[in-house]
């Protein structure tokens, strides 16, 4: 059995690893100012390799956005030729130019190996069949998790998303005991195994599941593991850091440790810019450390999470970041109150009585903002009317004291709200801006 264990690296005591993440940095500003862009940040700022001396002054270099990615399409950030160049990732662009990431068959076998360790921690092996549930293409989960359990050696099945009775079948027929899926999907494909007469516990081998790529709650995931029997662990990736694999949960599942020896992590307040204490939430801020063809400087996520403070119990020395709270850009104001849709789902998955499929939907009623919940049913029978009113009653109460603000909510019978594919949307915007 092929040990994917990195002991050395994964233990590194702190004095070392920041020895390293010192020469890895020098190493990223002196590729880095190949490229068109940071070589013209550079100039104006006049930065170079020696304005880094410590670890602390990385601080004293500017952050990158996403907006500096979009501007430099499509190969303004291109630190190596094209033609050491192999592969090319590039995100829908829904909003303004699309943003590309480039890779050289080093950063490529690099990624492999992170995602390889991401899944060895959680005790996935070389005897395991791993079905990828992502879509192929474009969407970084396909390709990522296909080399990482190919690196690892599991027996590896790229069934691409959809089609929930196909890929039952596959795992059924062939034994796959391990999926990388999306939460909202896990939850469906749960249903739909049901549906057919399926006892996932009995006629799956089903053991390990890595879910990501969306916002989810600690309820949200104990639905899924007491829904199919398994164990399921946090993976978080974004295509501008390769993709799933920047950092994922170990066995203890309380936090994803971040592979430091791959990035450099810091969080800070989205406002003054400045670093927030660990423990405190602010917004993730990333430099790559080992990347060729596209080293990202200070990258900003946008997403909202805190450094938990202490050891592992694992003894992996990596820093760890809590379960994320939201996006910054997904964060709703209504009367003024700040609501994350991930504090809407915390409070709905405690009820047994609800699925797990709901909508929150913003709109102006009278010239008055308000928030519409919509939450299907699990099976619960919309016949007892006092039940249900009851029911509404007491879960309005729990989202008021999460929210501070009071919600309509409306329980609607399962399978009534739109079947979503991808990445779940659990936001409607239809206020009236004044
Ligand atoms: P992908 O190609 O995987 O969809 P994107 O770059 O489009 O990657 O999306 C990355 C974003 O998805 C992250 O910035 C984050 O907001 C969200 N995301 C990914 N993984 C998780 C996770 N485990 N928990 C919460 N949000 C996640
Ligand atoms: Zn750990």
């Amino acid at each position: 059995m092929t040990e994917y264990w990195q002991e050395e690296l994964e233990t590194i005591n702190r004095k070392d690893l920041e020895k390293l993440q010192l020469t890895r940095l020098w190493q990223t500003i002196e590729r880095a100012a190949k490229s068109p862009f940071y070589q013209k940040v550079f100039a104006e700022r006049n930065i170079s390799v020696d304005t880094v001396r410590t670890l602390e002054d990385l601080q004293k270099l500017p952050f990158t956005t996403k907006d500096d990615l979009r501007k430099s399409y499509p190969y303004g950030m291109a630190a190596i030729p094209l033609k050491e160049c192999v592969r090319l990732h590039s995100s829908s662009g829904t909003t303004g130019n699309p943003t590309v990431v480039l890779h050289s068959a080093k950063d490529l076998s690099e990624w492999a190996n992170q995602v390889a360790r991401c899944m060895y921690m959680v005790g996935i092996r070389d005897t395991d069949i791993f079905q990828n549930t992502s879509g192929y293409g474009m969407f970084t989960g396909g390709l990522g998790f296909q080399y990482g359990a190919e690196r690892l050696g599991c027996l590896t099945i790229p069934a691409a998303a959809g089609n929930s009775k196909r890929q039952i079948k596959f795992i059924v027929d062939f034994g796959t005991t391990c999926l990388h899926i999306i939460p909202s999907y896990a939850v469906r494909l749960a249903e739909v195994m049901y549906a057919e007469g399926i006892d996932p516990r009995k006629d799956t081998k089903l053991h390990t599941f890595c879910i990501g790529a969306e916002p989810h709650s600690e309820e949200q995931r104990q639905r899924i593991e007491q829904m199919i029997g398994v164990k399921a662990y946090n993976c978080f990736g974004m295509s501008e850091m390769n993709g799933p694999g920047v950092a994922f949960e170990c066995k203890e599942q309380n936090g994803l440790h971040i592979w430091e020896d791959y990035t450099i992590v810091e969080i800070i307040h989205p406002e003054t810019l400045e670093p927030v204490p660990e423990g405190e939430v602010g917004e993730l801020v990333l430099t790559t450390l080992n990347r060729e063809a596209m080293p990202l400087i200070r990258y900003r996520t946008r997403d909202l999470t805190c450094i938990l403070p202490g050891e592992c119990r694992c003894g992996r020395t990596h820093k760890r970041i809590a379960r994320f709270k939201g996006r910054s850009d997904d964060m709703i104001i209504l009367k003024g109150v700040n609501i994350f849709p991930i504090q809407v789902e915390e409070v709905l998955m405690q009820f047994k009585e609800l699925g797990s499929d709901y909508l929150i939907t913003m709109e102006t009623i009278d010239n008055n903002d308000e928030m519409l919940i919509e939450v299907e049913l699990g099976d619960f029978s919309t016949d007892d009317y006092s039940r249900l009113q009851n029911l509404t009653k007491t879960i309005t109460r729990h989202l008021k004291d999460e929210l501070l603000i009071t919600p309509r909510l409306k329980l609607v019978s399962k399978g009534s709200l739109p079947v979503q594919e991808g990445k779940a949307v659990r936001v409607r915007e239809l206020r009236i801006k004044n």
